[in-house]
């Protein structure tokens, strides 16, 4: 027998408290080498399946829930109907197959009830609503590791309708989008991408598509966001969306991305699917993160800007923005990042880096000030003369 802590609550958050930037892993081969530290080869990112789906009673009491059960079954996958909100099995003897099972286990569960009051999210948009929480992929900077505690389980929430339905209450309420002159035409924005990667699940859930179409019948001065490493688009293309869903697409120097983002879809897939949506009419982004000044940086950063001016050409009434995050850690994130991938060749020493406190004093490193200011200067001058489509949000 297990100890008694090899229980995990499937219905509480992974979250903690703190902002999360936005973001298949398939198979064991993706896992090993993510816990080796290997990136995977760039390749054709395949649909995660899960070794493990198990789905909470009180998700079984929502219509969305069953329709995730169902979908899940659809593809061969067997559902464990678990009798109370724990689950058990995921800790293994050490932390790295703790890590390995939980990354490849999803819980159907609910949203725990404090997700009814929204927290603003700064600067991507005036409020978050979370959808799901966990990421199959296995990002060696993951913008997870500093925000969750326990083992990384995908959870994936029941309750939509009655999320969906919560937002209404939020119009105009906001201050990053809804007050701000600069991007007072987006609306209320709602980010739906805080601590998931939404492509790397909607095949399993159906949840964004659901809510692409509770926007794009949503007559009113709002908008949905999210931002993914993945490309499986197809099933967005024909949805009535209303121009009411702006989809960013996470995209990163070579050497960043072929080294670092493990499972994922290639970032030429990437801007292949933006190019789709783009076309669909949709409003479309990037979100270069995390920027990192690597040997060669402009040449890297130079090819990534040319192949997203190549990707954009030709397309009417494009509507492009542009976010861009430079890399930081945090004491918490970079001891969770070494336990996950302790062979990684991430640079995370503090020694070359700038102490910075975020809100509520929490410390994080980010680069000097004059590294910020050169990688500053050249995104500035070259987004403008490579891609002068694409307005820029914010820089951080
Ligand atoms: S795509 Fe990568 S960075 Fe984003 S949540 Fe998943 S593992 Fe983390």
């Amino acid at each position: 027998m297990r100890p008694r802590d090899d229980a995990v609550d499937v219905a509480e958050p992974l979250a903690r408290a703190g902002p999360a930037a936005p973001h298949d892993a398939s198979g064991e081969q993706v896992v090993t080498r993510a816990l080796t530290g290997l990136a995977p080869p760039a390749r054709p990112a395949r649909r995660w399946t899960p070794r493990r789906v198990v789905a909470v009673p009180a998700a079984l009491d929502h219509p969305h829930g069953r329709r995730i059960v169902d979908r899940v079954e659809a593809l061969g996958i067997e559902v464990e109907r678990l009798r109370a909100n724990r689950l058990t099995g995921v800790r293994g003897d050490t932390d790295r197959e703790t890590y390995a099972r939980a990354k490849s286990t999803l819980a159907i569960v609910v949203s725990p009830p404090s997700r009814r009051t929204l927290q603003p999210i700064a600067p991507s948009a005036d409020w978050r609503v979370d959808l799901a929480e966990g990421c199959p992929a296995h990002c060696q900077y993951c913008y997870l590791a500093g925000s969750l505690s326990g083992p990384p389980v995908t959870r994936v929430y029941a309750d939509l309708d009655d999320i969906l339905a919560n937002l209404a209450g939020y119009v105009g309420r906001g201050t990053v989008t809804s007050r701000r002159a600069a991007r007072v035409g987006e609306g209320t924005t709602f980010e739906a991408s805080c601590y998931t990667d939404p492509l790397a699940l909607e095949h399993l859930t159906g949840s964004w598509r659901r809510a692409v179409e509770h926007f794009g019948a949503w007559d009113a001065p709002v908008q949905l966001r999210w931002t993914t490493k993945y490309a499986d688009v197809d099933t967005f293309l024909g949805l009535p969306h209303a121009g009411r869903t702006r989809v960013r697409f996470s995209v990163n120097a070579a050497p960043v991305s072929d080294r670092l983002e493990g499972g994922t879809a290639t970032v030429p897939e990437r801007l292949d699917a933006l190019r789709q949506l783009a076309l669909a009419g949709y409003p479309v982004g990037l979100t270069i993160a995390p920027i990192m000044p690597m040997p060669g940086w402009r040449e890297h950063y130079g090819e990534l800007l040319d192949r997203i001016r190549a990707t954009v050409t030709g397309i009417d009434r494009l509507d492009l923005t542009a976010e861009l995050i430079t890399h930081r850690f945090t004491p918490g994130s970079k001891e969770v990042l070494l336990g996950w991938y302790p062979r990684t060749r991430l640079e995370m020493d503090e020694r070359s880096r700038r102490r910075k406190h975020g809100r509520f004093g929490a410390v994080k490193y980010v680069y000097p000030s004059d590294v910020m200011g050169d990688l500053r200067a050249w995104f500035d001058r070259e987004l403008a003369a490579r891609v002068p489509a694409v307005r820029v949000l914010y820089w951080t």
